[in-house]
């Protein structure tokens, strides 16, 4: 049966545009339904924030063709990184150079890789940007969607053989299909700036752990450092209100003198942090990718680099069924996506909350046993390696 599309992703951030990147040689006709233009200002996906990608994530980027326009639109890389417990005695150290790896990993600013990927969008012969537009309904049929959006104040109806949900934590695709989710709140919320260091930061990475909630600082271009400083809500809000002086005198009483006194603060902005977790990653006609699928907290900057895994997932198992002259939306198509996904995005989710967990309890054999962890990890080379291949995505995409 003829389509007006072979696959529709609902949403053009992050994660959808990487998708758009990723099926370029499919000879699939891709349309993406996105609801505000990636250069616009307001665009909630390429905001003020940074991301931090490891090592797996720059070899996806470049497997996908797109690494070297993010490189060209800036991206910082983490030689050293730096954890400790705050007020504790524990605190671990990593070089990329002892790891034998160029990097730890790599901070891009979010407009910086809206950027890049908008303009590798540009070369993509196969995928047509429908934008700005909104997703109003998805009509799901034995072989096909039917998906309406709003475009320019008026309704189209597109179908299509497989939905993409890359649209984000809310994502309408998502609800659509009438698939639950599972939310767990973890009463705090990050506080993101960017500052710029009295001291070189030497392309360092700092995770402090404190009992009121992780506080990292990581490169970035021009000398300047990215701030996520997660927080209960009412202190966030105090934050946010303070003026410039107060807030960088609070953040340097929380961070310390490691980098000197901090100047020249960006603009503030707040998320909201919790676990959100969708029941299924597919359905027959619907596949869920990045943070349609699940949302994590930013602790262990996971949550872009599992949702880029998400995409060279797809990008392989829908070609593979095209090329075998296969439906691509079709049940077992979906079901082989949503099982080579199961694992990584059990293990990614337990090990995100788990280290928040364990983080922000101050139960002193617990504080004892984390600080050991730490000394232990500091003090065993082998160790070390270990880690930061495996933290960088060596076992999980080569
Ligand atoms: C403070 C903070 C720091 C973080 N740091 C890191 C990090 O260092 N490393 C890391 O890996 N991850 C990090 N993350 C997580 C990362 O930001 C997300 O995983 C990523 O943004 C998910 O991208 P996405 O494309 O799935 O969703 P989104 O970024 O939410 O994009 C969804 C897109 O869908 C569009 N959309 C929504 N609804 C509709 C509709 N009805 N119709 C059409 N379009 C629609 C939106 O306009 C948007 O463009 C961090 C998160 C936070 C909050």
């Amino acid at each position: 049966m003829q389509t007006d599309f072979d696959i529709l992703i609902i949403g053009g951030g992050m994660v959808g545009a990487s998708l758009a990147c990723a099926l370029r040689a499919s000879g699939l006709r891709i349309g993406v339904v996105e609801a505000v233009p990636p250069r616009a200002p307001a665009q909630p996906s390429y905001d003020d924030r940074s991301v931090t990608l490891i090592p797996g994530s720059r070899r996806i980027f470049e497997a996908i063709g797109v690494w070297r326009e993010i490189e060209r639109q800036g991206v910082t890389p983490i030689e050293h990184m730096h954890i400790s417990d705050r007020g504790h005695c524990g605190f671990a150290r990593f070089a990329a150079a002892d790891a034998g790896v160029p990097a730890l990993g790599y901070v891009v600013e979010n407009r910086a890789l809206g950027a890049a990927l908008w303009q590798a969008q540009q070369e993509l012969k196969n995928v047509e940007w429908l934008c700005p537009a909104t997703l109003e309904s998805i009509e799901f049929r034995p072989e096909t969607a039917v998906v309406a959006i709003n475009q320019d104040g008026a309704r189209r109806a597109l179908s299509t053989r497989l939905v993409v949900a890359a649209d984000g934590t809310d994502s309408p695709a998502r609800a659509a299909a009438g698939i639950e989710t599972t939310r767990t709140e973890y009463k705090q919320v990050a506080v993101v700036v960017n500052v710029t260091p009295g001291r070189p930061h030497a392309n360092t990475a700092y995770e402090r752990f404190t009992a009121a909630g992780p506080l990292a600082l990581v490169p970035l271009r021009d000398g300047r450092c990215a701030v996520v400083w997660c927080m209960g809500a009412p202190d966030a809000e105090a934050i946010l209100k303070c003026g410039d002086e107060e807030f960088l005198a609070r953040l340097h009483e929380r961070f310390g003198a490691r980098l000197g006194r901090f100047t020249r603060p960006g603009r503030r902005a707040a998320y909201p942090l919790f676990l959100a977790r969708a029941r299924e990653l597919a359905r027959p006609r619907l596949a869920l990718v990045g943070n349609a699928a699940r949302t994590l907290h930013p602790i262990a900057a996971q949550g872009f680099n599992l949702g880029l895994r998400d995409v060279a997932t797809l990008a392989e198992v829908v070609p593979e069924a095209a090329r075998a002259a296969r439906d691509i939306g079709d049940h077992d198509v979906m079901r082989r996506y949503a099982e080579r996904r199961r694992w990584d995005n059990l293990a990614t989710v337990a090990f995100t909350d788990g280290l928040l967990r364990i983080f922000s309890n101050d139960f002193p054999p617990l504080v004892l046993a984390r600080d050991l962890g730490l000394i232990a990890v500091d003090l065993l080379p082998p160790v070390k390696r270990a880690l930061v291949q495996l933290a960088g995505g060596q076992a999980l995409w080569q």
